[in-house]
């Protein structure tokens, strides 16, 4: 679904912030980069919906380079999920998940049946949410919202930058076994970041660890708990 093809990242102030990564993501994993902070996840996940140049090397999403996708063709296709709650302040819970199935021109009877489809599965009533403000939902609440936004749209690909590190831990955990059952009915691709083992062991089919902007080490869960 996704291949690295030595590729680095240098920042115009001089900082590498990736060197020479190569990285499979078989269609349908749930992939987490994982690694201390400063380590280059942030960077490695922004380049491939190119919100970041990359300097060196080649990325491809289903054997196309990125560079040779139209834009909107890339960023609509790829949901977007990031640690700071990013909902608009000033829409409804409705409007603020409508945002790319507006762009992408589908017909309103369709945008406003999958928002409610889309509410329910993050147990959120439709008739009680939907036309709320981000302001009148809890942070967990908010989160959830953030999630299913970035599924709006029917996305083949989900990227993830820490989403759940800025609520409480009970709701961390809830928002996580929400997650993997997401993925697993829904068997999309996912890219995860987050510096929590805990997390990455229990979300990841496969885990990246980083360093300094390099991978040290690809594996499952078990592979990465196996003293060597
Ligand atoms: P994270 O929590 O993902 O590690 P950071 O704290 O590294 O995020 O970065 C937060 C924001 O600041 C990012 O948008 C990043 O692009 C920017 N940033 C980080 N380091 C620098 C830097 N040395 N110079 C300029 N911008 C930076
Ligand atoms: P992580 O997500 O693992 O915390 P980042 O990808 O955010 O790491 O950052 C990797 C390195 O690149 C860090 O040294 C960071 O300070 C630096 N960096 C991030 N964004 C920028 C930027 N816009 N300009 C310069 N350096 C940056």
């Amino acid at each position: 679904m996704i291949t690295f093809q030595n590729v680095s990242k240098t920042y115009p102030d001089g900082t590498r912030a990736v060197k020479n990564v190569n990285i499979d993501v078989e269609d349908g994993e749930f992939f987490v980069i994982i690694g201390p902070s400063g380590s280059g996840k942030t960077t490695t996940l922004k380049m491939i919906n190119r919100l970041i140049p990359l300097t060196e090397g080649t990325i491809r999403i289903q054997d196309k380079k990125i560079s040779d996708y139209d834009i909107h063709e890339l960023r609509w296709n790829i949901g977007y999920v990031l640690q700071q709650i990013a909902l608009f302040p000033h829409m409804t819970i409705s409007e603020n998940i409508a945002i790319v199935p507006d762009l992408k021109k589908w017909d309103q009877e369709k945008i406003q049946h999958r928002i409610d489809e889309l509410l329910q599965m993050a147990g959120l009533a439709p008739d009680t949410y939907r036309n709320r403000k981000p302001s009148e939902l809890s942070g967990g609440e908010q989160q959830r919202v953030g999630v299913i936004r970035a599924l709006a749209a029917d996305p083949d690909l989900i990227l993830m930058d820490e989403p759940f590190s800025a609520v409480d831990p009970i709701t961390r955990e809830k928002l996580q076994d929400d997650i993997l059952d997401l993925q697993q009915n829904i068997k999309k691709t996912v890219v995860f970041v987050t510096h929590d083992m805990q997390e990455a062991l229990k979300l990841g089919d496969r885990i990246c660890v980083m360093r300094d902007g390099k991978v040290e080490q690809i594996g499952t869960p078990y592979d990465l708990l196996k003293r060597p």
